[in-house]
């Protein structure tokens, strides 16, 4: 199996070609939410890179084993070993149970995935369900010496481990460095240095998501799950590890040190980190009032918004942007996205109407060509997509007559037109399928009809007539009926 995919491996801050060294299957691990809120725009960057390097690997003949994790214990407030658990915090709030917390916003997530087109990635595994094997892990960095135990805890031991081997190789962060810029802070006095990280927390009596340990009763740290779960599906070595750029440090740093520390080498082959987005040039954070969940840009139910943005709007806008590049939203960019994807997918209808000629005056062939060289090329989705909307100005050029096709020609492109949008980019029609909008219609008629009974009951036959023929004009047909009414839509 050859391709020509080059990747921008963040490990060697270089582009390599992709070699799976288990040709034609691909291991890939990419970290996925910590559930404990409604997926936000945030979520829908990384999941939308990896899922296109999902879908073109498969489209290039690779058997992807897709691993996916979902964190419900241990990620704390802070990033790092100090503050609540996110989720038990959530849970002690809403009055739930920790794993009633994980499954509703794991529920949303997935939901919200569905919407932006994202596909299920093979394997989702739960911190939570695999607690046994973070134990193991932890034994094992323990037993080769790159821990210690602190009164219940465990901790990894940096300074031993960077005798052998190179802490910091991910973000290019020197040890020497951490060690004059970290200060110690309270409540991690039982580490030997500050920048040691937590493998197994001993619990707080307070904390009510616990697990029984050689240690003592405690928890897991957030870094260990990602390294024994990538190990557990995909082995000791797999191809790619995937992830927001702000989890290289410390997120991954800490996850290369165990993997390094337990087996003696790297897990990950290659990384792969997309960067971040920003709001009208901004971080986004909750401290900013500029946090915006997926539910409110499909809603347009945020202060920020000045309409409703359909999934495949957000969609096509992230793949307007290498995934390397910052990516800032805007009303007026998001706004611009949608005219794209409008005349994409009215090219699209076009294409299946156009009238054959005895030549053509353009080479068919040039599009999957174009798409494929942007694409092999550390995944350039921003050239891809160019290349693309070259083709949508050719369709109409086509259907004015100003350019000309054979039948045989016209059939290939709406093979490689449907090939590279769906298939590849994973852009469909959605304007017809929102659900929640057509749930939304049905409640506000059955409410209109309701307060039209009242009317009626009241007698008030002008405002009961008014809402009938105002409802029909809107192509509603409202029948009166014995215990009440029905009504269609036209
Ligand atoms: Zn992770």
């Amino acid at each position: 199996m050859t391709s020509t995919l080059q990747l921008y491996n963040t490990l060697s801050r270089k582009k390599e070609n992709f070699t799976p060294f288990n040709a034609p299957h691909v291991g890939m691990y990419v970290c996925g939410p910590t559930v404990y809120g409604d997926p936000h725009l945030g979520h829908a960057r990384p999941a939308i890179t990896f899922d296109l390097l999902f879908r073109y690997l498969a489209y290039l003949g690779y058997k992807v084993r897709y691993v996916r994790n979902i964190t419900d214990v241990g990620h704390l407030e802070n990033d790092a070993d100090a503050g609540e658990d996110k989720i038990a915090k959530k849970a002690r709030l809403e009055q739930l149970e920790p794993m009633e917390v994980a499954q509703r916003y794991a529920n949303r997530y997935r939901s919200a995935m569905q919407h932006l087109n994202v596909l299920p990635p093979s394997i989702e595994p739960h911190a939570s369900g695999h607690i046994i094997e973070q134990i193991a892990l932890v034994e094992e960095i323990l037993k080769r010496g790159f821990a210690y135990e602190v009164g219940g805890s465990v901790y990894f031991d940096v300074e031993a481990y960077s005798k052998k081997h190179t802490y910091g190789k991910l973000s290019g962060r020197v040890l020497d460095d951490l060690m004059a810029n970290t200060r110690s802070l309270d409540g991690q006095g039982d580490k030997r240095n500050p920048f040691d990280f937590a493998l197994w927390k001993k619990v707080a009596p307070e904390h009510i998501m616990r697990w029984k340990s050689p240690w003592g009763v405690g928890f897991p740290g957030w870094h260990l799950e990602c390294s024994a779960m990538s190990t557990k599906y995909l082995g000791e070595t797999f191809d790619i590890h995937g992830g927001g750029l702000d989890l290289m440090f410390p997120h991954h740093e800490c996850e290369i040190a165990q993997s390094v520390a337990a087996c003696g080498h790297d897990a990950a082959r290659m990384w792969v980190h997309n960067n971040m987005i920003t709001i009208n040039g901004q971080k986004m954070g909750k401290a900013l009032g500029n946090f915006i969940t997926l539910e409110e840009l499909f809603t347009g139910s945020h202060r920020l918004l000045v309409q409703a943005y359909s999934p495949m709007t957000i969609r096509f806008f992230i793949l307007q942007a290498h995934y390397r590049s910052t990516l800032d939203f805007s009303n007026e960019a998001l706004q611009a996205a949608e005219k794209g994807l409008q005349r994409l997918l009215a090219a699209k209808k076009t294409l299946a109407h156009l009238k054959p000629s005895d030549k053509s005056t353009l080479d068919v062939s040039r599009l999957l060509a174009d798409c494929r060289a942007a694409l092999d090329d550390d995944l350039n989705t921003a050239l891809a997509l160019v290349a693309l909307m070259e083709w949508v100005k050719n369709i109409n050029l086509v259907k004015a007559g100003a350019e000309t096709l054979t039948a045989a020609d016209i059939e290939q492109l709406r093979k490689d037109f449907a090939l590279v949008t769906s298939d590849i980019l994973g852009i469909k029609d959605d304007s017809l399928a929102d659900e929640s909008k057509k749930d939304l219609s049905a409640d506000l008629i059955n409410l209109l009809l309701n307060l039209r009974l009242q009317a009626k009951a009241s007698k008030d036959f002008a405002t009961s007539d008014k809402i009938r023929n105002d409802l029909a004009a809107l192509g509603v047909a409202v029948k009166d009926t014995k215990d009440g009414f029905e009504w269609s839509i036209a």
